[in-house]
Parts: C-alpha cells; structure tokens; sequence
C-alpha cells in the first residue's frame, strides 16, 4: 500500500499550482463551446507538466487531450471547464449576489471538476516515470458538458477507441463512489411553420404556428401519464414567433428535452412526442419540422473499478475538513431548506444527520439512494470504455446543483480540499489499474457483459454536429 500513499505524495506536491488553476478557471467562467480561455489555461498546465498534447478533438476547439507514459494500457482522466449562463455570484458569501450582472458562474463546479481531473494525471505521470513501468495516461479536457454533450461527439470520433479504462469525478455534497445511475437524454427543436395574417382584420387567412407549439405540449402533457415512470420530459419555447398579439405567429419554435433509463426507451419516447408534433401541425394547417440538437446515453456502471474506487477511497478516508470549512457551510445551509438538506442524505441513502455541514463520511458500497435523475455526456464514454466516477464533497449539504451555492463556494477551502482529495483517488485508482491488469482485465470482462445484448448505438444522428462558437477576438 506504499505506492498508493507515494501517489498521494505527488498529488500534495503539486496542489498549490492546480488549485490556483481551479481559481481562474473559476474567474472565466465560459460556456457551452466557448470555453476558449479555459482550455488554453489547462493546455499551458498540460505544456508545464511535459504531456504530449492533441488538441481540436472531434473538431471541437475548446477540446484537448495530453497523454504521459510509454505502452501498456491506456487509462483516461477525464475533466470538464464550462460553466453555466445566469450563475454569476461574488465567492465566499452565503447570500445570493451577482459578481457580473447578468453574467455565467461555476454552479456545477467544473472549474475543480478540470482542475482535480489534470492535478490526477500529473501524479500518475510522475509515478509512471519514477517507477519505470509501461503504462500511459490521458487527460481529456471535455468541453460543454452542459447542454453541448461534447464527450458524445469525442467518442463518436473514436478518441477513445484505444482507452482501457477511464476514471472521472463530479464535485458534490456527499462522499460516494457514482452509483452510475442517468439517463438518455436528448434535445430536440420542433418548428412549426404557418402563415401570417393581420390577427383582427384577416384572422381567418393566418395559421398559426404558435397554436401548433401549445397544442404540441398539451398533447405531450397528456401523455405524461403514460410514460414509464423513470422518463422526464420538458419543454422551453426559444421562439413563440413574435412579441405582437394583433400578427398570427407565422413561425414557432419549442425545444424539447425527452429523457428515459435507456436509449431504447428514449427512442420509443421521441417516436411518440414527433407523432404529436405531426398532429399538432394537422390540427392548425402548419408544417412541422425537427432538428435534434444533442443526446447523451445513460451510464453504465463498472463493478470491479467501483470497487476498485471504493477501497482506494475508504483508505483515504473523507477530505479533511476544518474549522473554518465547517463554518462557511453552516452559513450556506442557512439558505437552504430543511427538504433541500433531507433529500441530500436521502439521494445517497443514508440516514440525516445534522452536527455537521460538510460531509466527514463515504457511503459504503451497495448502499441504495434514490437515483440521480439527471444525465450527463459521461454516459457515452462508460458505453465504450469501462468507466467509474467518484463523488467528492466540495459543498455543503443540501447545496443544490446549478445553484448560485455551488458558485459561491467554488473558490472556498472546502473546494480546495474536495479537489485535492478528489484527484488522489482518481490518481490512486489508476495506480490500482497500472499495477494490477487483472482488475483491467476483469473491468473489460464485466463491460463486455453490460454490452453484450445492446451495443453502443451512438444517439447523435450522423447529421448533427456541435454547435461550435466563433473564436472570440482578441482583448
Ligand atoms: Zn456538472
């Protein structure tokens, strides 16, 4: 057990360094595909560390990838930097206060989720250097995990057809090995197209596209009820066609999100809602159209690595808190509710307990919490490459996702030391990995066994290309 502390060592060793890039990815906060800044922080990192770098992967310029190491196998580490719109918030205060009005903010913590993910493969990389044995890592840097499934569109251009394994991680408020529990999700645009006509002189000559799209979501509301129970739809209008009640809207748009517990049951669910855009368009003499915006897959677990995880995890024990961390969560759990808190310990499936703010525990394995019922673009990775992901209290509590919270403690020392924390397990399990094929071996055995009846089946139709954004110009 002597290597796995010595990774720990390399992991110490470098942390000033990445929870300082932690910091400033957190003061540029940039979003789905735009995260220009942040990859050339993270590419300067990988430059520093002397990985050997491929950026612009799947054509996407705000992706890299670095890789460290010589033959042997392959093991992944993969990290996000984008931020949200609409989450700015001035760090370290526990009361809701915009830093930039208006402006994006770090509410799902990716700025550590990167940081910790590169601050991993380092220590890996020195390790495999000092100790002289074949192996390579990788450190992929993925772009718009919101909203933009970047991850689906690398794997989809095979860059990670030749990983053996690969290891993430996701700030959080509990300690846990994932349960590995998402689903399929997609986002489509249905259109409608109509005529327009002056609303009172010439009504009955305009039809009107914006009564398809209500007549589209009433129609879905009503199949609500007949959907298995684990699948989530939700709809935003992005286009109601204008701002003027006396023109007939000739042209509308709504953005649906259609998520189940698997591909095939999401590709049943969107078969249903297009018969219902087709119906709405019958319904008001206007043509409906669709374009299918992104997909991710749900995950797949891997129980030899989750397992793998947990020992590695249970050795180190839960982050080392202190006073002060403590302090600053309480105050942030001032603003949440008492359900905010509850749900917290009941997602994990552990009993509440109140005389600590800050997680100080790690779930045992094969405890049963309520599911997370959200998705993520991880999915697509654990389809082709044995994946695990731990869950590293950063937050307090009941913090909730994409919350002004998250922003405000992304800078806070619970962060730092989540972070540092979170990248010694991922650096200790890939150490686990490199010394043991066996567990290589046994985490392909149980991947083959999940895969053997659905193969991976890619959710982006051929089409579909990221929503690339222009380079910004130079300040
Ligand atoms: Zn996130």
């Amino acid at each position: 057990m002597q290597n796995s502390e010595k990774i720990w060592q390399f992991v110490d060793a470098r942390k000033d360094a990445y929870e300082a890039l932690s910091d400033r990815i957190w003061e540029m906060p940039e979003i789905c595909y735009g995260e220009f800044r942040s990859v050339a922080e993270h590419r300067t990192m990988l430059e520093q560390e002397g990985f050997r770098i491929a950026e612009n992967l799947a054509g996407i310029p705000t992706a890299i990838m670095g890789e460290a190491g010589d033959g042997g196998p392959v093991i992944a580490i993969l990290g996000e930097y984008d931020a949200l719109p609409g989450l700015s918030q001035v760090a370290g205060i526990a009361e809701p206060m915009e830093l930039v009005p208006g402006g994006h903010g770090h509410g799902c913590g990716h700025n550590m989720l990167g940081a910790a993910a590169l601050l991993a493969a380092t220590a890996v990389k020195t390790y495999l250097a000092e100790a002289g044995i074949k192996g390579r890592v990788r450190y992929y840097g993925c772009p718009a995990e919101e909203g933009g499934a970047a991850k689906v569109f690398m794997v989809r251009a095979g860059h990670f057809d030749d990983v053996d394994i690969a290891i993430t991680w996701h700030p959080a408020a509990i300690n846990r090995v994932d349960d590995a529990v998402s689903l399929a999700n997609t986002r489509i645009d249905f259109s409608f197209k109509g005529r327009a006509s002056h609303a009172a002189a010439a009504p009955h000559l305009g039809r009107s596209a914006l009564d398809a799209v209500e007549l589209m979501n009433v129609g879905v509301n009503y199949m609500r009820e007949h959907m298995p129970s684990d699948a989530r739809i939700h709809y935003a209008m992005i286009d109601a066609g204008g701002v003027a009640p006396n023109v007939v809207q000739a042209k509308a748009t709504v953005r649906y999100a259609i998520r189940a517990g698997n591909l095939p049951a999401m590709r049943a669910l969107i078969e249903r809602v297009k018969k219902i855009a087709e119906g709405a368009a019958l319904m008001t003499e206007t043509q409906a159209s669709l374009k299918v915006v992104s997909a991710v897959s749900n995950l797949l677990g891997n129980a030899p690595l989750e397992e793998a995880m947990q020992a590695q995890f249970e050795r180190l024990g839960p982050p080392p808190f202190d006073v002060a961390d403590r302090k600053y969560a309480a105050d942030i759990q001032a603003t949440l509710s008492a359900e905010d808190i509850a749900s917290a310990f009941a997602r994990a499936g552990v009993p509440p307990c109140s005389d600590n703010p800050l997680c100080d525990f790690i779930v045992p394995q094969g405890t049963k919490g309520a599911p997370m019922i959200g998705s993520t673009d991880v999915g697509d990775v654990s389809w082709v490459v044995p994946t695990v992901q731990a869950r590293v209290a950063t937050h307090a509590i009941g913090t909730p996702g994409h919350s002004w919270q998250i922003t405000a403690q992304g800078k806070s020392g619970q962060a730092k030391k989540g972070m540092v924390h979170a990248a010694k397990v991922m650096a200790s399990v890939a150490i686990d990995a490199l010394q043991n094929p066996s567990l290589i071996a046994r985490a392909k055995t149980d991947h083959r066994a999940r895969t053997a009846a659905t193969p991976y089946d890619c959710p982006l139709p051929r089409e579909v290309q990221p929503p690339l954004q222009p380079r910004p110009a130079p300040a």
